[in-house]
């Protein structure tokens, strides 16, 4: 897949900033060599002998990412909607996780998974494997080939498991993690390698550490899961009686945030105000996962006062808690339980709007990975061109109208063409 140059004439819509949504009525994307120069309302003569592909009547917008998924739990998703996080993690997730052992069962469903995430809007993930070595290699290798670029995580977890699934010890735990990434190394240029310690439950202080040194030796990005649910943040208080929040647990093992690592946590629904300040000077990414903390009970997350505090928030699909994978889904759900956190317990803070919600799940969550998520100038050129003539017939809508209904109302199949670093992908 090679990098292009290009124009691409379209409905334009993108984000610069919560509040900042531009939108280009038959307006030119013009990409270079895969990066974005610039959108404009009319052609400018400098772009004119570049190949036009022409869109017009077409939405046009970022592609999105997914700051939170677990590829492996995409087999199972929609089952166990009517339990909490700790049981449906013992009934379902880790007896499904367990699977991966086996490399034919392993590439029949992560193939399956590869394949649907790409006929959708995303273009970028922070993905969780299993704590399987060779089977998130196969999972890097068909998300290479697949043209999506992604982080990927094989996951330690050596205690509170499964026997079958859990790591027989920290050690063995740190062993596979760095056979893993001398594996991986050199192999992939849209694939890369992010440290997933599950969560605090399932790791023990001796691989906390282990896996701080392994952080700090390659420079690694780390994802883990924050003050999710009740009963976990109750477990996480018990487990780590000196630390004063979930947060602290970790910033104890010197794995939250700072500037040699960034740090993605998911969910961060019942954060502390201590936990919160230490999110914000650590610059901890919050992956939002509306859908799925609706269904596994945990609660809402106040995603306006991070973003008033000016702390880093992108959307996930956090896949199996959550049922779909698109993050134009995801959008929907953070307004939708917004609102409700709004009504029920905090009237001081104003739900997000369709706007805000767009800004996360492309910019928000797209700058984890440096300049992405934008049409400005400079941003990776991801794109995708929506034909939104099935829910929205031409000429009947201004085009942060159309974008709305978009998040509301698309499906997989109105994503006419994405590209993603200016290679088209269909
Ligand atoms: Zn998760």
């Amino acid at each position: 897949m090679n990098q292009t140059s290009f124009v691409l004439k379209g409905d334009i819509c993108y984000s610069a900033g919560p509040n900042e949504l531009y939108t280009a009525p038959d307006g030119f994307l013009v990409c270079l060599q895969g990066q974005c120069a610039g959108v404009f309302p009319a052609l400018p003569e400098q772009y004119a002998s570049l190949p036009l592909l022409d869109y017009s009547g077409f939405l046009v917008t970022p592609g999105l990412t997914d700051l939170h998924v677990h590829a492996p739990q995409y087999t199972f998703r929609g089952l166990g909607m009517d339990l909490e996080l700790l049981d449906w993690l013992n009934t379902h997730t880790f007896p499904e996780e367990a699977k991966y052992r086996d490399l034919d069962y392993a590439e029949t469903a992560y193939r399956r998974f590869v394949d649907d995430v790409r006929a959708g809007p995303n273009t970028r993930a922070c993905i969780f494997a299993t704590v399987h070595p060779e089977a998130t290699l196969l999972l890097m290798d068909l998300l290479e080939e697949s043209g999506l670029v992604t982080l990927v995580g094989k996951v330690n977890m050596d205690r509170n498991s499964t026997p079958d699934l859990q790591e027989i010890s920290a050690q063995a735990s740190a062993e596979a993690t760095l056979a893993w990434l001398e594996a991986q190394a050199g192999r992939y240029q849209r694939t890369g390698p992010i440290l997933t310690p599950r969560f605090l439950p399932s790791c023990t202080d001796g691989l906390m550490e282990r896996l701080a040194q392994i952080q700090q030796q390659h420079h690694l990005p780390v994802q883990s899961h924050l003050s999710e649910n009740q009963g976990e943040v109750a477990w996480v208080r018990e487990l780590c009686p000196s630390s004063s929040s979930y947060g602290d647990a970790y910033d104890s093992f010197g794995l939250f945030g700072g500037a040699d690592c960034p740090t993605i946590m998911a969910h961060c629904v019942l954060c502390t105000q201590d936990e919160i300040a230490l999110m914000k000077a650590r610059g901890i990414y919050v992956a939002h996962c509306p859908a799925s903390n609706t269904n596994l009970a945990s609660g809402i997350a106040p995603v306006r006062r991070y973003l008033d505090e000016g702390i880093p928030v992108g959307l996930g699909s956090d896949v199996a808690g959550g049922t779909h994978t698109s993050i134009f889904r995801a959008m929907a759900d953070a307004v939708q339980v917004s609102k409700l956190r709004w009504r029920l317990s905090d009237q001081a803070r104003a739900p997000l709007t369709a706007a805000e919600a767009f800004y996360l799940g492309t910019l928000g969550g797209g700058s984890f990975f440096g300049k992405v998520g934008s049409f400005a100038p400079g941003y990776e050129c991801d794109a995708l061109v929506i034909d939104d003539r099935r829910f929205t017939p031409a000429g009947q809508r201004e085009l942060s109208q159309r974008l709305e209904r978009t998040i509301y109302l698309s499906e997989d199949r109105d994503i006419a063409h994405k590209f993603i670093r200016g290679a088209q992908l269909f």
